[in-house]
């Protein structure tokens, strides 16, 4: 970037040029999201402050991010911050992105009436990465009981800053155990996971901010994008309560295959919704009681 910008329109329009040249994905929301973490805004009101002149301090800073961009870091990591449900996530390396799409998992769990009318629902955040399940679940309805699972000690690290920054350290129950190794049979009455479900073969074709930099783990589904998904299902069906509920974010081609896997597993009444671009996205399901 050429050190000459000095306001903020001026550094916005740089940075992206300087961005879209190297071949990075969305340079403005790039630009956007470092400026953000610059004046302390959020990243749209960003463009409150065109006529704003940056000091000597934070252009270098902005300088040294647009070059970690540019190098192909996402945003996210740089500034070591994600929105969700309009609350700040620490975020990096351990963990995936928090993604908008997650937000309308979350949604969904908190619409779901006859889950929240139980005294003490006991629920799970399989896959918990950030946090950003559990954490967003657990602050909407202070009345349940909340476990987060995930099989890596680094993301379960990151989601306990993530609880703690949110004032719920002893809210919410945190584990690398297996769902098998943990829970009782028909112990919890509701799960939400946001498990790994790109196909490989379109994991290795992600931008390289994604797959060289976000945790392979947290992505990959094996070779249908499926494998994980299939498996959460069916530590599902043996966790939760009879007429519990499942919330599961799918890939964009998976509403078919995974409604047959729900139902191959005892779940009903599966609906999939479609997320803001009207993919398949979301599926939520029950737990069929018995007859
Ligand atoms: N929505 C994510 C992506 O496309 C995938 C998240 C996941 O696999 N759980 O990058």
């Amino acid at each position: 970037m050429s050190s000459s910008p000095k306001t903020v329109a001026e550094v916005l329009k740089a940075g992206a040029d300087y961005l879209a040249k190297h071949g990075v994905d969305a340079p403005q929301v790039a630009c956007e999201l470092l400026l953000g973490r610059l004046l302390h805004c959020r990243r749209l009101d960003v463009h409150t402050r065109h006529d704003q002149v940056l000091d000597e301090k934070r252009l270098e800073a902005m300088r040294r991010g647009i070059n970690r961009v540019a190098a192909g870091e996402p945003a996210q990591y740089v500034t070591g911050e994600t929105e969700f449900m309009g609350r700040a996530y620490k975020t990096d390396k351990r963990a995936l992105i928090p993604r908008p799409e997650t937000e309308l998992l979350v949604e969904e769990a908190l619409g779901c009436a006859p889950l929240w009318q139980k005294p003490q629902p006991a629920v799970l955040d399989w896959g918990t990465g950030a946090g950003c399940v559990a954490i967003s679940l657990a602050l909407a309805r202070p009345g349940g009981l909340y476990l987060a699972l995930d099989t890596s000690a680094d993301a379960l690290a990151l989601a306990r800053e993530n609880s703690a920054r949110h004032g719920l350290e002893n809210k919410i129950g945190f584990s690398d155990s297996e769902v098998s190794d943990l829970l009782e049979a028909e112990s919890m009455d509701a799960i939400a996971a946001n498990p790994p479900y790109v196909p490989t073969a379109e994991w290795e074709k992600l931008p390289r901010h994604i797959r060289d930099h976000e945790p392979r783990a947290a992505l990959d589904g094996g070779p249908t994008g499926l494998a994980v998904i299939e498996s959460v299902i069916q530590d599902a069906a043996l966790t939760l309560r009879l007429g519990g509920f499942l919330f599961l974010e799918i890939g964009h081609q998976q509403g078919a295959a995974v409604t047959w896997l729900l139902a191959s597993n005892g779940f009903s009444d599966a609906q999939v919704k479609k997320d803001m671009a009207g993919h398949d996205r979301i599926v939520t399901a029950t737990l069929a009681g018995p007859g």
